[in-house]
């Protein structure tokens, strides 16, 4: 083993230049650390679709000055159109837009995930005390009196480094988490999701609106929304994980996930006649986890508490976590009494939104007979109290910063 060892006595290691990741050196660099990240891939493609970003995610970017260039390539949809999938008639329109700019003083966005990563990542490189090291996988974690020590991976062989801690955002299949803590592995959530991006001018004109569209069928469910600047669409589809095997084979293709949603309107089948490709990307869950902490060893972002989508929050919590640990990091003497007083103030919160994100699903996707109760549901209640539900999360705030 090539020994790369160094004592780097104020250095805090991130395995993981995921949002979560990325976001966390920005912060541990400002509490006055300096910052070494660890990435598995040699060079951060533009993986992953659309997030939503919500105003408590908005927050922190602005905490962390990097929200105007997110505003630049992002979309500001004026409102969540909820459609029946079988008739195409909408169910509710939830009014998002400027009002939720004056009610939180962030908007409610829709960006590429990879264009949310680039921005991260070049703000990252134009910091003095953040060094990025690309394909290095970080296979295993010590701690000892003076701090930590890892092992990674490169393709010129394993190497050890130091730090007096370690920030593990190394996602929902966290190899921390299975080498550190005491866990499981991620687990099933039942559910995968179908992705495709397609141009914008390929978009039929009705859809073409720059709202979030959605529609729900008992099982299945869809969102459209558009990224990059609007000059595509990003569609998602929820499906029971055994859906490739309804369709066929293991090779998903607009034609057979046509096939497959039989009794949808084409208001919707008529996305999948588009020529693009599908990826399927099956959905997991973080273990729950009494603790995210192992001494100078903590756990954030999804390799923490990943979630299902249903609420549009698993990056958004990423981005709250690395707020509360930078705020944590400059409040401590040192990263472990840092590292507790961030789990206090996240596990709560995070295992709520998970819960709620479960929930979503169920609502989203109730059996046949439940329908006509759940759409009846949503008209009375109307798009403002929907929307409501989620206050709790929106209205969140960096540490420091007073809740609306
Ligand atoms: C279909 C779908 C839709 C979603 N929609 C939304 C949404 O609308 N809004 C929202 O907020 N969230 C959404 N999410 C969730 C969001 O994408 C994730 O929660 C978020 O990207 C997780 O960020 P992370 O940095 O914690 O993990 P990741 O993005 O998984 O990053 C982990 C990084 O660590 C690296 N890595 C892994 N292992 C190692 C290792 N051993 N050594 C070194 N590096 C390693 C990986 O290569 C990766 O770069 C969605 C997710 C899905 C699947």
């Amino acid at each position: 083993m090539e020994s790369n060892s160094h004592i780097a006595r104020r250095t805090i290691l991130v395995s993981g230049a995921g949002i979560a990741g990325l976001a966390s050196a920005l912060y541990i660099s400002r509490a006055g650390y300096r910052v070494e990240i660890f990435e598995q891939s040699p060079s951060l493609d533009p993986i992953g679709s659309g997030l939503q970003l919500s105003p408590n995610a908005m927050h922190v970017l602005s905490e962390l000055g990097v929200d105007w260039q997110v505003k630049s390539i992002a979309t500001a949809p004026p409102a969540i159109i909820v459609n029946n999938a079988s008739n195409a008639k909408t169910i509710v329109e939830i009014p998002l837009g400027q009002e939720v700019t004056s009610n939180y003083g962030q908007p409610y966005l829709v960006v590429h995930r990879a264009d949310l990563q680039e921005i991260l990542k070049t703000a990252c490189q134009d910091d003095h005390d953040i060094h990025i090291r690309l394909g290095m996988k970080v296979r295993d974690a010590v701690a000892h009196p003076n701090g930590v020590s890892i092992l990674a991976d490169s393709a010129s062989g394993t190497h050890n480094y130091r730090g007096i801690a370690l920030v593990a955002a190394d996602g929902v299949h966290s190899t921390i988490r299975g080498e550190c803590f005491e866990s499981k592995g991620p687990r099933s959530t039942g559910t995968t999701a179908l992705r495709a991006l397609i141009p914008s001018q390929e978009i039929p004109k009705e859809l073409r609106t720059g709202n979030i569209v959605m529609w729900l069928s008992p099982n299945i469910h869809a969102v459209l929304y558009p990224v990059r600047a609007q000059r595509y669409y990003n569609i998602v589809l929820s499906v029971p994980e055994n859906f490739a095997e309804i369709v066929g084979d293991s090779k998903i293709t607009g034609a057979k996930i046509s096939d497959a949603l039989k009794g949808w309107s084409s208001q919707f089948t008529q996305l999948l006649n588009i020529k693009t490709d599908w990826n399927t990307w099956p959905l997991m869950a973080a273990p729950n986890l009494k603790s995210w902490q192992e001494g100078c060893i903590v756990l954030i972002g999804d390799a923490a508490h990943a979630m299902t989508p249903h609420a549009a929050q698993g990056a958004a919590m990423g981005l709250e976590d690395a707020s509360v640990l930078g705020w944590a990091l400059k409040k401590e003497k040192s990263p472990e009494l840092a590292f507790n007083l961030f789990q206090k103030h996240r596990l709560q919160r995070t295992n709520k939104v998970r819960r709620l994100s479960a929930t979503n699903r169920i609502i989203y996707q109730l059996p046949m007979g439940l329908t006509p109760f759940r759409n009846a549901a949503m008209k009375l209640l109307g798009g403002k109290r929907l929307f409501n539900r989620q206050d709790w999360i929106y209205r969140w705030r960096p540490p420091g910063q007073t809740e609306r």
